[in-house]
């Protein structure tokens, strides 16, 4: 191996492309992309930064998952609606009674759709603080993270293929 040798530093400097063109503190955000649809619609991305999108935008099969580990709802320290806030208990049983059929994952998907709608604060950003704090549900934010990192389109959410 050839070993340059620096006059002020010890370290041996191999012959390796050097990266200093490239600004390393900002490398971690990922370059915006969207699906074929939404750049033909012109869409406007969403925020680079994913605690800012609206729980709709999750990607389906991350949401899907979402609200599987929703349903296991003896792990929570505060049942989902009351930890969200934003139901009375009128409400509550009435989304109870409507979606039992679809069992607790059909509820939780309602129940995220109808809090994220409501009011455009009620992002991912914000469900995952009440999952941290007053759920205490770091298995459902370990699958939000997961989504973080699933390459979506910044239109519409949907899953993007590695080529796209
Ligand atoms: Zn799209």
């Amino acid at each position: 191996m050839i070993a340059l040798k620096n006059k002020d530093d010890d370290e041996p400097t191999y012959t390796v492309p050097i990266r200093s063109q490239i600004p390393t503190q900002k490398s971690c955000k990922k370059p915006i992309k969207m699906c074929s649809f939404c750049t033909s619609k012109d869409e406007t991305p969403l925020s680079s930064n994913r605690d800012k999108w609206p729980i709709c935008k999750i990607e389906n099969d991350c949401f899907g998952e979402i609200c599987k580990l929703l349903d296991l709802a003896d792990r929570s320290k505060k049942p989902l609606m009351s930890a969200l806030g934003s139901f009375d208990q009128t409400t509550a049983a009435y989304i109870e009674k409507k979606y039992e059929r679809e069992g607790g994952v059909g509820t939780a998907k309602k129940v995220l759709c109808q809090w994220g709608s409501s009011n455009h604060k009620n992002n991912v950003g914000a469900l995952k603080k009440i999952l941290e704090d007053t759920m205490q549900r770091i298995d459902v934010v370990d699958e939000i993270e997961k989504w973080k990192k699933l390459s979506v389109c910044h239109g519409c959410g949907i899953k993007l293929n590695k080529r796209q």
